[in-house]
């Protein structure tokens, strides 16, 4: 599992790192859980994204899920970082 960091993505409007898009499987048993795309520094609880567990909602996490390609994880990454900049008042 390759960590991209890909120009075309939006870096993370939050704390400014790079993002990555990846491919999410598992090369074992084939599993294949689509592309993904996120902010490359952000952990649960990490004290700078304002995410403290688990149950905080999703659209506040910087991170896509179970994307069908490459462009579309790209799409949704840039697409997700325009909308948490229009809630939090930064567009
Ligand atoms: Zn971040």
């Amino acid at each position: 599992m390759a960590l991209i960091n890909d120009p075309a993505l939006s870096p993370c409007p939050i704390c400014g790192k790079k993002a990555y898009v990846l491919h999410d499987y598992d090369s074992y048993d084939r599993a294949d859980f689509g592309w993904q795309a996120g902010c490359g520094a952000y952990c649960v609880g990490d004290g700078v994204h304002g995410i403290d567990d688990y149950l905080a909602p999703m659209e506040e996490r910087p991170r896509v899920y179970h994307l069908l390609s490459k462009q579309d994880a790209i799409d949704a990454w840039n697409r997700w970082v325009k909308l948490w900049k229009e809630r939090h008042n930064e567009a």
